[in-house]
């Protein structure tokens, strides 16, 4: 498995089941990986920081006829790089997501999902992830990696000082001083 986070993927067999736990380095790496421009600075923050961030997660599973339901939490923190000077900020993670994840073989043919209308099912499709399972295994890593990574906002500023980078050197104003002319525009 090439993003592994073990707690993430549990048989149908297990079902129902509740866990909570936090979310490993390597799934938060790989979740920045995924915002287009963060990959490049991974490296950079892994550097400078120990740990990219620290995320707890809860989440209960079970199964209805097949259709395996998934709700779930996540809160905690974790270094984005600042939008203005590049340098490390620490943001703060809350969401929750519910999913419903239908086999694949069953599901190819229906975009929404059939509701048997003998059961009491109080579900609002509206807000509900559909994903797919293949076999005996569930996987919930790419529904929880995609609403990490929607919480996580377009700009984010380290600081309401940050200076930016010098637009002519590039030197990162917060640390260091230039003698460049600022920038004016006509
Ligand atoms: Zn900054
Ligand atoms: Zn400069």
């Amino acid at each position: 498995m090439k993003n592994a986070c073990s707690e993430l993927v549990f048989r149908r067999s297990e079902l129902p089941i509740s866990r909570e736990f936090v979310l490993s380095q390597n799934f938060i790496k790989t979740a920045l990986k995924e915002i287009m421009g963060y990959s490049d600075m991974i490296s950079d923050i892994t550097n400078l920081s120990q740990s990219i961030g620290n995320i707890r997660i809860l989440f209960s599973a079970h199964d209805d006829n097949g259709a395996v339901f998934v709700t779930g939490e996540f809160q905690g923190w974790m270094s984005i790089p600042c939008t203005r000077c590049l340098g490390i900020a620490r943001l703060s993670l809350d969401g929750a997501f519910d999913a419903m994840l239908l086999k694949r073989t069953n599901a190819k043919r229906h975009i929404k999902p059939k509701v048997d209308s003998e059961q009491d099912l109080e579900v609002n499709f509206d807000d509900l992830d559909i994903g797919f399972y293949e076999g005996k295994t569930v996987d919930i890593a790419t529904i929880v990696r995609d609403h990490v990574v929607l919480s996580i906002p377009y700009i984010l500023i380290c600081s309401d000082e940050c200076q930016g980078l010098c637009q002519s050197c590039g030197i990162n104003q917060n640390t260091e001083t230039c003698l460049c002319v600022p920038v004016t525009h006509i």
